[in-house]
C-alpha cells in the first residue's frame, strides 16, 4: 500500500478528517489558522494537507482525499521544492517577520500557479509578524487571489490581529493523548527504556516536540542528576548544598533549573495526593513551595540575580521543608 504523509500522522483524527473532507469536496477555503500548543504536529499536518492539495493522483480514503506520497508533486512537497508552495518563516537573526517578507509572499501568490491549479502559502509562526507585516497580509486575506490557499500556524493565536483571526477558518489542535505519545516515541525515540518513556510522556504534556527534547539522553541524564541533588538535601550537609549550588549556577545548567524544579515539584505533589496523610509534607505545602521556589528561579534569570546565591536560598528552603535545620 502507498504510504501517504497523512497516513503517518498520529492523533488529531477529527481535524485531519475535516481537512481531507474539504479537499474531497473541492473546497479547501482561502485561509486557515492552525493553532494549538507547541510541538503537537501543526506543521506536520499542514504539510500533509498541502501535499494532498498538490498531489497528481490523490488517494481516496474513508475521510476524503490524501496525497499519494509518490508522485512528482508529492515528492517536491516533501523535499520543499514545489514551485507553487511559498513558505514564510523567521529569517536568521531576526525576531519578527517583516513587511517586506509578507509583500514578497503576496506578490508571489498573485501569479498564476506553475504546476498545480493552486498556490499555497504557509506562514509559521504567524504571530511573529510585526504590525505592518500583519496589515500587509490582511489585504491579501480580504481579497485573496482565486487560486490561493493561505495557512497560518501559531501557538499564540491571541497575538494575531483579531481581523486576521476572523478571516481564517480556525483549526484548533489539542495536546496528544498518552497512547498517541507512546506510539510516536516508539517511532521517533526507539532507544528509550519503558520507564524513561513513561516519564517522558508524563512530563511532556501532550507535546511530542517537548517529549523529544526531554528524551534526549544528555537532557535525561542532567535532569536525573538535578533530581538526585534535590533528594540529597534531606541528608543535611551544608557543604554539599553549597557545592551543589555552585555546580548548578553555571549559566546553561541554571537556565534549565526552573523547568526541572517545576517537574520535581509536580512529582512530589502527585505522590503526596496519592499517599495522603501517610507523608510528612502535604500537597498544600508542596504546592506553596513550588509556587515560591519555581518563581524565584525564573525571576532570578529574568532579573539577572546571582545564580549561586539564588540556588543556595532555594536548596536551604527545600532542606528546611524536609525537616533539616541549617
Ligand atoms: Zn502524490
Amino acid at each position: 500500500m502507498t504510504q501517504t504523509v497523512f497516513s503517518c500522522i498520529l492523533g488529531h483524527a477529527a481535524l485531519v478528517a475535516r481537512l481531507q473532507s474539504a479537499l474531497h469536496h473541492g473546497s479547501p477555503g482561502h485561509a486557515r489558522l492552525f493553532h494549538g500548543p507547541e510541538g503537537v504536529g501543526k506543521q506536520t499536518v499542514a504539510l500533509a494537507w498541502i501535499q494532498s492539495l498538490f498531489c497528481l493522483q490523490p488517494v481516496t480514503n474513508d475521510q476524503g482525499l490524501a496525497g499519494c506520497g509518490t508522485c512528482s508533486s508529492c515528492i517536491k512537497c516533501t523535499t520543499g521544492n514545489h514551485p507553487d508552495l511559498q513558505r514564510l518563516e523567521l529569517l536568521e537573526k531576526k525576531s519578527r517577520i517583516s513587511v517586506d517578507q509578507v509583500r514578497e509572499l503576496t506578490r508571489a501568490m498573485s501569479f498564476t500557479p506553475l504546476e498545480s491549479d493552486r498556490k499555497v502559502a504557509l506562514i509559521d509562526d504567524a504571530a511573529l509578524m510585526n504590525e505592518s507585516a500583519a496589515n500587509a497580509l490582511l489585504k491579501t486575506l480580504e481579497e485573496p487571489p482565486a487560486h490561493s490557499v493561505l495557512i497560518l500556524i501559531t501557538s499564540r493565536p491571541g497575538a494575531l490581529l483579531p481581523t486576521i483571526r476572523s478571516r481564517c477558518q480556525q483549526e484548533r489542535f489539542h495536546p496528544l493523548a498518552p497512547a498517541e505519545m507512546a506510539a510516536l516515541l516508539q517511532r521517533l525515540a526507539p532507544g528509550l527504556s519503558p520507564a524513561e518513556q513513561s516519564e517522558t510522556i508524563r512530563l511532556a504534556g501532550g507535546s511530542i516536540g517537548a517529549a523529544l527534547r526531554l528524551a534526549d539522553p544528555g537532557v535525561l541524564e542532567q535532569r536525573h542528576r538535578f533530581f538526585r541533588t534535590l533528594e540529597s538535601l534531606s541528608v543535611g550537609s551544608l557543604n554539599d548544598l553549597i557545592a551543589a549550588a555552585q555546580e548548578w549556577s553555571e549559566s546553561e545548567r541554571f537556565a534549565q533549573v526552573p523547568e526541572y524544579l517545576e517537574t520535581w515539584f509536580a512529582e512530589r505533589i502527585r505522590a503526596s495526593v496519592q499517599q495522603g496523610a501517610s507523608l510528612d509534607i502535604g500537597p498544600e505545602q508542596w504546592l506553596e513551595g513550588a509556587n515560591q521556589l519555581v518563581r524565584l528561579a525564573r525571576e532570578a534569570r529574568i532579573f539577572n540575580l546571582n545564580a549561586r546565591l539564588t540556588l543556595e536560598a532555594i536548596f536551604i528552603r527545600l532542606a528546611r521543608m524536609r525537616g533539616v535545620a541549617f
